[in-house]
């Protein structure tokens, strides 16, 4: 499983290492590459060095003339190794940062589009902070792996060999040997011990987690937190989730303490161990003092890399299960997905079809049934009906986020399952039920219907939404940051960008849902006057509780539990005397009362 989950990271990260068609970005890579192995080869040979020096410093006390030759020359040359191996060490990073910041953008832009490409359903499903984590952590997951397999990993496990290899040549197979048995030992603890670590660490992070959605939930609420008088309730829950990290962050490090004390013990009895052996040497007449300064800093400097051990080992467990749950997006499959060599709708009237149109969200529960209704150029069709009924599921439909399970909707007679659905979806505008805006200025978000329009289309649409002399006398004017989904707006005046956003768009088919809901009536008046006016040469669907607001339509439909029970013009369907006759009556009445109530 856990290899499985590698060999698919390096597939996938694989082509970003040596990204095609990119030569300035492969030079970097062989540059790179080159600087690791400078920066090796002349870490492999400072202790060599090192030692060479202390053996020329002892025999300046039988030629003490000489200082200014060979043991100045060696010191020099000591102090330009090591400068060598940080400095290409770092050229080597710096040339490696715009590979591995190319492969996260790439990557990370790969997974955002993807998720605007899947379906309503899968958003619906899924918590959106959740997701978000998921980009972050997988993107942090690639940084990592790229710097640390790639310029920490391999190129330590190569520098092992290379001492082993050097510590057998120079001074015997011995030394070789207590060094590839002390380094075997080390990774072996360190494996076991972070394996029972990143158990602890694991419940570490879903408290982190545990604490952070509470939080931030907690926070979005914050208006019904003081509704209801519960931030004492808030902050015991976020306090048992905090609770649980405290104790697992401190048994975190307190294991990390033993395994610190673990790793100390052996790598201390290896260079002890060495030390004797080369004292003995020394003693023999076998190696001099200088290779006894040089076994000892091969050791500590192996230790350095290998000091992070634990680390990196866990930190690439938890960066593949990260990439892992990043990929995972990639797989999901987006359940709407255009036909093969769909083409562009080709939009001329407008005029919009369902016929038969069945739908259901959940298998066992029909939303839809047997719909039949058909708007023309620069007619309006009002939608009522009481709540539940599946009224916005129609603008649903009509908009593709959702397949039909039975029947078709057209629009221009051609079926709109056939088309591609970025062309249907640039034929309709929308107002929807709920506003959400961008946290953005309001001329962002008006723009939004068109990013290429001209301030003069963007004001104009705004005069015909009623919204723009509001807009104007607030002090910064277009500028006025909206907040949070908009919520810095009240109600009516986020309907009113909503309804220039999708104004500003110029669509040939419009779908107002409860647009004007929020409004008072004569807002909602003026703004209807210049719909009519807007309607003219478009086909428009409106949805409306309030009846009185769509007695101009050319045909209003009854919704009832997603099924037409009565279609025709205000005047018919007032004659007819069912539901809607009743609804409005029932409304008048309301009205009348309140009138009565107020004089
Ligand atoms: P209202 O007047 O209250 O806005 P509506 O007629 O517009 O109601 P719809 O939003 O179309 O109603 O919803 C119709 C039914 O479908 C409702 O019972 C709702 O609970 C259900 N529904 C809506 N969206 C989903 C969904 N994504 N998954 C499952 N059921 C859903």
């Amino acid at each position: 499983m856990e290899d499985n989950k590698f060999t698919r990271t390096l597939w996938i990260l694989g082509p970003y290492l040596w990204p095609q068609g990119q030569r300035r970005l492969r030079l970097r890579v062989i540059c790179a590459l080159f600087c690791l192995a400078i920066a090796k080869l002349a870490n492999v040979f400072v202790p060599l060095i090192l030692g060479r020096a202390v053996d020329s410093l002892s025999n300046l006390e039988t030629t003490p003339n000489l200082f200014f030759g060979i043991p100045l020359a060696i010191i020099l040359a000591y102090g330009f190794t090591r400068w060598t191996s940080s400095a290409f060490a770092e050229i080597r990073d710096a040339l490696f940062a715009k590979v591995s910041q190319n492969a996260i953008r790439q990557i990370s832009l790969k997974v955002f589009q993807h998720l605007h490409a899947l379906s309503l359903k899968f958003h619906l499903d899924r918590q959106t902070g959740a997701l978000n984590r998921f980009i972050e952590r997988g993107t942090r997951a690639i940084q990592f792996l790229l710097s640390y397999v790639v310029f920490n990993v391999f190129p330590t496990i190569i520098e092992i060999f290379l001492v082993c290899g050097i510590l057998w040549y120079n001074f015997g197979i011995e030394y070789a040997l207590v060094t590839a048995v002390t380094i075997g030992l080390y990774v072996w603890l360190t494996f076991t011990i972070t394996k029972w670590r990143i158990r602890i660490r694991r419940k570490m992070n879903d408290a982190d987690n545990e604490a952070s959605t509470r939080s931030v939930d907690s926070l979005l609420n914050f208006e019904t937190v003081k509704y209801f008088n519960n931030e004492t309730h808030e902050s015991t829950r976020i306090n048992s989730a905090l609770k649980t990290y405290e104790i697992n962050a401190t048994k975190s490090r307190e294991s990390l303490a033993i395994l610190n004390i673990a790793q100390a013990a052996i790598v201390i009895s290896g260079i002890v161990i060495m030390l004797i052996m080369s004292a003995l040497d020394i003693k023999n007449g076998i190696i001099t003092v200088g290779a006894f300064v040089a076994i000892n800093a091969y050791l500590l400097q192996l230790w350095m890399p290998l000091n992070m051990l634990g680390t990196v080992y866990r930190e690439i467990q938890q960066s593949l299960v990260d990439m892992e749950n990043m990929f995972t997006l990639l797989d999901e499959d987006p359940d709407i997905v255009d036909t093969p060599h769909a083409l562009p709708i080709n939009i001329t009237d407008g005029i919009v079809r369902f016929s038969n149109v069945s739908f259901a969200y959940q298998k066992d529960r029909m939303i839809l049934s047997d719909i039949n209704l058909e708007v023309r150029n620069s007619q309006t069709l009002a939608i009522v009906g009481s709540t539940g009924a599946g009224k916005s599921t129609l603008s649903r439909l009509l908009f593709r986020f959702y397949e039909v399970n039975n029947g078709m909707i057209l629009i221009d007679g051609q079926d709109i399952s056939k088309v591609t659905q970025k062309s249907v979806r640039q034929a309709i505008g929308i107002v929807p039920q709920d506003t959400v805006l961008f946290n953005d200025t309001i001329y962002y978000n008006i723009s939004y219907g068109d990013p290429t329009a001209s301030s003069e289309a963007i004001y104009a649409a705004a005069r015909t939404a009623r919204i723009h002399d509001f807009v104007s006398q607030l002090p910064n004017g277009y500028h006025t940051r909206v907040g949070e989904r908009g919520l810095k707006l009240s109600g009516g005046e986020k309907q009113r960008v909503a309804i220039a956003r999708a104004l500003l768009k110029n669509p040939k088919v419009l779908f107002f849902d409860e647009a004007t809901s929020a409004l008072d009536s004569n807002t909602e008046k003026e703004i209807q006057d210049n719909l009519k006016e807007l309607s003219k040469n478009r086909t428009t669907l409106i949805v409306a509780h309030r009846l009185s607001t769509i007695v101009h339509a050319d045909q209003i439909l009854v919704l009832d539990q997603g099924t037409i029970i009565e279609s025709g013009t205000h005047r018919a369907l007032l004659n007819f005397d069912g539901k809607y006759s009743a609804m409005w009556k029932e409304q008048e009445a309301g009205i009348k009362k309140t009138k009565i109530q107020l004089a």
